[in-house]
């Protein structure tokens, strides 16, 4: 079966088209400043990529050139869209509805929408992609993949917020936690790595990209995560603050004479990482500046490891047993030193990385030592496989 994995951002579209029996990426791409002037890299398999600077104006025309492109004579991979036997769409936000995928119809494209308010940002796009697919695929089933899905395992004295319980009752006001596909995923995997059951399988994972989350898995399911009910809490991140005292937000409005809505922005866009260092949101120009001896550079670095520490010392405290520790994403897969600096900050859980192992990228691996308490893996993410995966299951049924 081949499965198009579509995650449509507020200006970007990523896809990839994958076959469902051997796992084969056929092709995948990126569409960059749709509303803009355009810009679309695409890669058929193992070729060189194809870059086009083509007007998208909107995600309609972004998801027809894709399309195009996929069946094109030159750089396409099948000849015709009827060799698209499913779809399956990334959506940030599910709310209490969906504890689960699910297959897209009327009322699920609904409840979505009713998710709108907690995601401003990211539903409306994921809504525009399904309705660009459904409007040029009619016949082809859809599969809606949350982020949210995954936690909404969580215990109440875990997702609620110490703020008047009328407002969990009234808005739903609580703690969703994002990544959640990811976190799913890679769990999954390190529990068959380490020949476990994935059902009885405890570990806290660490996904650390430019957004970054922790979760606590305890018998294969998430019992607690940083992100709350936007993804801008928990852990400092490339532009964005974390956990911090609610309070700041009016003492910076006072102070700087800046709206509500320009201080979230702030916490969200020009904090964290970026905003400590003064350099970048990226941990590769961090590095950079640390090796020419840039303090500012070296305190956010190490702000960074203390935070995430944090996470997983108290989460691995809520657990009978740790199976495992696991980094993944960009910087949990790429970043020997801030694994080193994490785990250097949990010596009293008895962790001992081996230094040379830590210095491997992008590959499955343990990287602690054989005398180290708790394993520590690499497990690199592969969020489009798993939700091709969760597609063909749905459409199977
Ligand atoms: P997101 O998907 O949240 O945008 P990513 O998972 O791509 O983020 O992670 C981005 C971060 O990962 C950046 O800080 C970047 O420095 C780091 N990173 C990504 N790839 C590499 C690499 N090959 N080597 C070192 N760092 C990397």
């Amino acid at each position: 079966m081949n499965v198009l994995v579509i995650n449509c951002g507020s200006s970007s579209l990523k896809y990839q088209l994958i076959e469902s029996e051997s796992e084969e990426v056929l092709a995948k791409g990126l569409c960059e400043r749709i509303g803009l002037d355009g810009h679309l890299k695409h890669t058929p398999g193992d070729k060189e990529p194809v870059e086009l600077e083509e007007p998208l104006p909107d995600h309609m025309k972004a998801v027809e050139m894709v399309l195009k492109l996929l069946t094109d004579p030159e750089h396409g991979v099948i000849t015709s869209l009827d060799e698209i036997d499913a779809i399956g769409h990334r959506v940030v936000h599910g709310g209490e509805w969906f504890a689960a995928s699910t297959l897209i119809n009327e009322e699920v494209i609904q409840a979505i929408t009713n998710c709108c308010d907690l995601a401003p940002l990211h539903n409306p796009a994921n809504l525009i992609g399904i309705d660009a697919c459904r409007k040029l695929m009619p016949e082809v089933p859809m599969a809606a993949v949350f982020d949210t899905a995954f936690h909404q395992t969580m215990p109440e004295e875990a997702f609620l917020y110490g703020i008047p319980y009328e407002y969990y009752r009234r808005y739903r006001i609580r703690k969703y936690g994002f990544h959640g596909t990811s976190h799913r995923y890679v769990a999954i995997r390190t529990a068959e790595l380490l020949k476990k059951d994935p059902g009885h399988f405890n570990a806290v994972i660490c996904h650390l990209g430019n957004g970054a989350s922790i979760c606590a898995v305890q018998n294969g399911r998430s019992v607690d995560t940083s992100m709350g009910l936007t993804p801008l809490d928990g852990l400092v991140m490339g532009t964005r603050c974390g956990t911090i005292d609610p309070a700041v937000i009016e003492y910076i409005a006072q102070k700087e004479d800046k709206s509500l809505t320009q201080v979230m922005e702030l916490l969200n866009k020009k904090s964290g990482v970026e905003g400590v260092s003064g350099v970048s949101s990226d941990f590769r120009d961090l590095e950079a500046a640390i090796n020419k001896g840039n303090p500012q550079a070296k305190l956010a670095l190490d702000q960074f490891c203390y935070r995430a520490a944090q996470y997983i010392g108290a989460y691995a405290s809520a657990m009978s047993h740790v199976d495992a520790i696991v980094f993944t994403a960009g910087i949990g897969e790429n970043n020997g030193t801030a694994r080193a600096g994490i785990c250097a900050r949990l010596k009293y859980l008895g962790l001992e990385l081996d230094d040379t192992l830590n210095q491997e990228r992008s590959v499955e691996i343990r990287i602690s030592t054989k005398q180290s308490r708790i394993p520590v893996w690499v497990v690199p993410t592969n969020e489009e496989l798993a939700i091709a995966r969760e597609t063909v299951e749905l459409v199977k049924k």
